[in-house]
């Protein structure tokens, strides 16, 4: 499988050239047509709530129809789950009951008739900035997006990091902690996601008899930000504090450590978490503390350019280089 991000480039800047890009989540599926740069045309529905292989699979393949998908223009499709190396099987899919170890990509192609390409959707976001966003003529670099769940992609050499079992770049299970319970699909312990996701500090917040507001607040407490909402009592809580605190000092000492393994040229950062007053400030300012030398020198901290598109290019890009090399 092709995943190298300057054929990407080259055939997506192709006069005429364009790709369906679909990231199906468990609440939304969106879809959009890229062109160039660009998402010509995109719109949203709610994902089927059934949840169900055949519905799904219809409900995507509708709404890749709707934007153009044609033996000339093929579809990509990211999903919220780990794919094996060949990009062809589902391996475990989040949220999707029944959806584990079923040929995913074949099923897409033969509902649509034509060329389709899966990926897992943390990879398509890396595989996005890569191509249209922070990470753009990068070789070497990681996306960490900091969401309800933390996911993330490696890229090296210019190359999305698979592993030998396609499930490489993980990077919401590194273990950084000790007894946190990962999610039902994990069931693994102290995992960077069980601690830091949106979902885990809510949880946390509520144990410590915090109100169930967290979540949207995604605030951090930078004395140079003038946010009204840092003057929120439920905010300036000592307890919420300290829980991002802890939060910032994690998420921190998972940066550094993929920094010391991978020396990449940008660590780019994307999800909800990342939009709170001041946070990226903080965050980099931690990830000093932990970093050795050389490491300080080359650290390169950057915030999602594409967020919610980022996926969208990614599986477009996917659903190009299979197309490419299958017209070959
Ligand atoms: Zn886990």
């Amino acid at each position: 499988m092709i995943l190298d991000i300057g054929t990407f480039e080259k055939t997506l800047n192709t006069e005429g050239v364009r790709a369906i890009g679909v990231d199906l989540g468990g609440h939304k599926v969106v879809a959009g047509r890229v062109e160039g740069n660009v998402i010509r045309e995109r719109f949203e529905e709610p994902t089927d709530p059934s949840r169900q292989l055949t519905p799904v699979i219809a409900q995507v393949a509708r709404m890749a129809r709707e934007l153009g998908a044609d033996k000339d223009t093929p579809v990509g499709i990211c999903i919220p789950g780990g794919i094996d190396a060949a990009r062809e099987r589902s391996l475990m899919v989040a949220n999707f009951e029944g959806w584990n170890g079923l040929p995913l990509r074949r099923m897409f192609e033969d509902e649509l008739g034509q060329c389709v390409a899966i990926e897992n959707d943390a990879n398509a976001y890396a595989l996005g900035e890569g191509f249209a966003g922070a990470a753009k003529g990068m070789t070497d670099y990681v996306v960490l997006t900091l969401g309800t769940g933390i996911g993330g992609g490696i890229v090296v050499g210019g190359r999305l990091l698979t592993g030998a079992h396609g499930i490489a770049g993980e990077l919401g299970h590194m273990v950084l902690g000790h007894d946190e319970p990962c999610g039902p699909g994990c069931r693994g312990f102290g995992h960077l996601e069980a601690m830091c996701g949106a979902d885990a500090l809510e949880r946390k917040a509520r144990e410590m008899g915090l109100p169930p507001v967290l979540k949207d607040l995604w605030l951090m407490r930078d004395p140079r930000v003038t946010d009204p909402r840092v003057t929120d009592p439920k905010v300036t809580d000592p307890r919420v504090v300290s829980l991002w605190d802890l939060a910032l000092n994690d998420i921190a000492r998972g940066i550094a450590t993929l920094v010391h393994i991978l020396d990449p040229q940008a660590v780019i950062v994307g999800g909800g978490l990342r939009k709170g007053a001041g946070f990226m400030e903080l965050l980099e300012g931690r990830i000093y503390r932990y970093l050795g030398e050389p490491f300080k020198q080359t650290m390169n901290l950057c915030s999602s350019a594409l967020d919610t598109d980022a996926p969208i290019f990614g599986a477009a890009a996917s659903a190009l280089a299979r197309w490419s090399r299958s017209s070959q």
